[in-house]
């Protein structure tokens, strides 16, 4: 699932390559992920269409165009963009294609068909929009404590849910619980507020540094999703790199939690 860093790595390669581009033709291959809130016709709209610039709002890629309609991108679980020359190979199960002036193709491709791709005149028409927290670089500590304060649950259920802090997903919600060193099954009425200021803290280093290495490691090819440099997410069963014991891997509710039980312990585990 990409998650903030890896769009915020896509945002920055698509910018300066899109703006001031225009959109010549669109093929929906698979209309399932498009959804038209102008109800004017998703490729009939765009046709002619030229990028204002690219923006990153959460998980949410946006393309404001020039007429001030914005394309918005949500990838969910496994939507992916590559951007190619008309000749380079599509990514399996390729959604949507925007032919550009400049020779090369926008393509939108989702394994799964869950996430999708909005047209509309106002980015408050977007699912979920209004729930969005604030970007995570945007919130002060005093923020990020009473952002948290009406949520009582686990600590990585409560990151991931985007209303705190928008843009995390499973992958950095176990980065972010193993750099602050709490266990992501504890309950956010019981973490001290040092916990609380060492959460916060993670939370941008994690980001940070992410965003930094992923620059070198993706790139411009977009598509790719780089995770093997994370300390502990996928790398259940492989030695800590704090203290050496083997990480941890639970599976619940359709997603891994990997964490260190020695590093971050007193998690009280509820399957
Ligand atoms: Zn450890």
């Amino acid at each position: 699932m990409p998650e903030l860093p890896d769009l915020e790595i896509i945002r920055e390669v698509l910018a300066p390559r899109l703006t001031g581009q225009t959109i010549n033709d669109v093929e929906v291959v698979r209309p399932l992920v498009v959804r038209d809130l102008t109800l004017q016709g998703f490729a009939e709209v765009l046709i002619g269409q030229a990028f204002a610039g690219v923006r990153r709002r959460g998980k949410i890629l946006l393309f404001p165009l020039q007429s001030g309609l914005t394309l918005a991108i949500n990838c969910k679980l496994a939507g992916r963009l590559q951007y190619a020359l008309p000749a380079e190979r599509r990514l399996p199960k390729t959604h949507v294609v925007l032919r550009l002036s400049g020779g090369r193709e926008l393509r939108y491709s989702d394994r799964k068909t869950m996430g999708q791709v909005y047209l509309t005149a106002s980015l408050e028409a977007i699912p979920g929009w209004a729930e969005m927290g604030p970007e995570p670089f945007d919130l002060t500590l005093e923020g990020f404590q009473e952002r948290l304060r009406p949520y009582r649950g686990e600590i990585k259920g409560i990151l991931t849910r985007g209303r705190v802090a928008a843009g995390i997903g499973n992958a950095y919600a176990d980065e972010i619980c193993f750099t602050a060193r709490v266990h992501p099954y504890r309950k956010r009425t019981s973490l001290t507020d040092e916990e609380i200021a060492r959460l916060y803290e993670a939370m941008r280093f994690v980001l940070d540094s992410a965003i930094a290495t992923l620059r070198e490691r993706v790139g411009t090819e977009i598509q790719r999703e780089v995770r093997d440099f994370l300390a502990v997410h996928g790398q259940g069963g492989e030695p800590c790199p704090a203290c050496g014991s083997t990480i941890s891997e639970i599976k619940a509710r359709g997603r891994v939690t990997n964490f260190c039980r020695i590093c971050q312990p007193g998690g009280l585990i509820q399957l």
